[in-house]
């Protein structure tokens, strides 16, 4: 009978100990929130001018451009 009752005091004890780790702020660990998907940073084409997503431009040497045609166009 003895054995239940520590056990019992175990169960109890390690009952707080989890109820109190979940209150103190920090432990949860929740993550982060995504970045925004707002909308995309635009670019101009160094070139012609047009507006273009920056994931779709072409890097040049000192420019960004709608396409490769324009890129040696402006670079050559
Ligand atoms: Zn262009």
């Amino acid at each position: 009978m003895k054995f239940l009752l520590v056990l019992a005091i175990v169960l109890l004890a390690v009952w707080v100990w989890r109820s109190g780790r979940r209150d103190t702020p920090g432990s949860g660990r929740s993550k982060p929130p995504p970045p925004p998907t707002g909308p995309q940073e635009m670019v101009r084409c160094a070139h012609c001018g047009v507006h273009l997503p920056r994931s779709e431009a072409v890097v040049g040497r000192l420019n960004l451009y709608c396409s490769a045609e324009h890129r040696s166009a402006a670079e050559a």
